[in-house]
């Protein structure tokens, strides 16, 4: 346990955006001036981060980061900015501008004031070496945590497997709307619940649209992804939040090895077909509905 607790530490005092020392803040000070040599944990989630951003056409953008620090969402400077400094702001967002090169293990940002933010999967990273680390050390069965980076290995002691609940994106925190059973398994949720503030009467959330500059909004509240590591399912999750309902589902069909549950502020609920065995809905005011058909 010690041992996985001091990784999780130290990936996070490697890619946090809050410590200067910090190896992703090194590379957003170097920004439009020089490339920054990072550790293989930094260059692993960097490329990771630069595929995700493709796969989404930049719906997902892992230079998502004068966006975040503007809106401050999650901070005590959370405030609704100015078009002006959105449009600026988003002038500054592109990850065709962030280059990697593994063989140096260097990440450069090629213009002034890009900054990443490796907010949407950093913490699968560091779910997926806990369970790495505590495999390793012959742990058999585990459930690790990481706030909403659920990670399970084995079964539960007693032998059955485990089970998952789904938040419900419209109650307070630990109200569940059904509940996913499986082992060895990652369940990553993504949702307009887990950072956000409000003004006048409207809600600002934590996944920003690399269009418009302002949070997404599409009406899903939640997207959870179901699938073996949790750096992909935590990828996966913010992108197919910000592709919205159609194409993220569209997208979820056409990817093998994960499972998708999206949920939309009518109380509807969308699964993928793999998870019709293992999703209970348990909150009767939700219904399921059939997929939509892609146009
Ligand atoms: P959580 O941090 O609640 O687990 P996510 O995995 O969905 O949620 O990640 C949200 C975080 O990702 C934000 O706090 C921000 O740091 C970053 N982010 C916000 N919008 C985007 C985006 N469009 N693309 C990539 N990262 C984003
Ligand atoms: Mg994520």
């Amino acid at each position: 346990m010690a041992r996985a607790f001091s990784r999780i530490r130290q990936i996070e005092d490697r890619m946090t955006v809050n410590r200067s020392e910090s190896e992703v803040e090194s590379v957003n000070r170097a920004a439009g001036l020089h490339a920054v040599r990072v550790s293989p944990d930094t260059m692993e989630v960097l490329q990771a981060g630069l595929e995700f951003s493709r796969l989404g056409d930049g719906a997902f953008d892992i230079t998502v980061g004068p966006l975040v620090k503007l809106w401050g969402i999650g901070t005590e400077k959370a405030r609704v900015p100015s078009p002006e400094e959105i449009r600026e702001a988003l002038g500054h967002v592109g990850y065709r501008s962030l280059k990697l090169d593994a063989s140096s293990a260097e990440a450069f940002l090629l213009s002034r004031s890009m900054r990443l933010d490796l907010g949407a999967i950093a913490k699968g990273y560091a779910a997926d070496e806990a369970a790495r680390i505590l495999r390793f050390e012959g742990v058999k069965t585990a459930l690790i945590n990481l706030g909403g980076n659920i990670l399970t290995m084995g079964k539960k002691p007693d032998g059955s497997p485990w089970r998952i609940g789904i938040q419900n994106p419209e109650d307070p925190r630990g109200t569940y709307l059904g509940i996913v059973t499986s082992a060895e398994t990652s369940v990553v949720t993504s949702g307009v619940y887990e950072r956000f503030f409000e003004r006048d009467g409207v809600r600002y959330h934590h996944i920003l649209d690399t269009r418009t500059g302002f949070p997404v909004s599409n009406g899903l509240t939640s997207v959870s992804i179901v699938t073996a590591h949790s750096m992909r399912a935590d990828g996966f999750s913010t992108l197919l939040f910000a592709l919205g309902l159609e194409k993220g589902m569209e997208l979820a069909l056409r990817t093998p090895d994960i499972q998708a549950i999206f949920i939309d502020d009518r109380r509807s609920v969308y699964l993928t077909p793999g998870l019709r065995g293992s999703f209970e809905l348990t909150d009767s005011r939700f219904t399921i509905r059939p997929v939509p058909a892609s146009p």
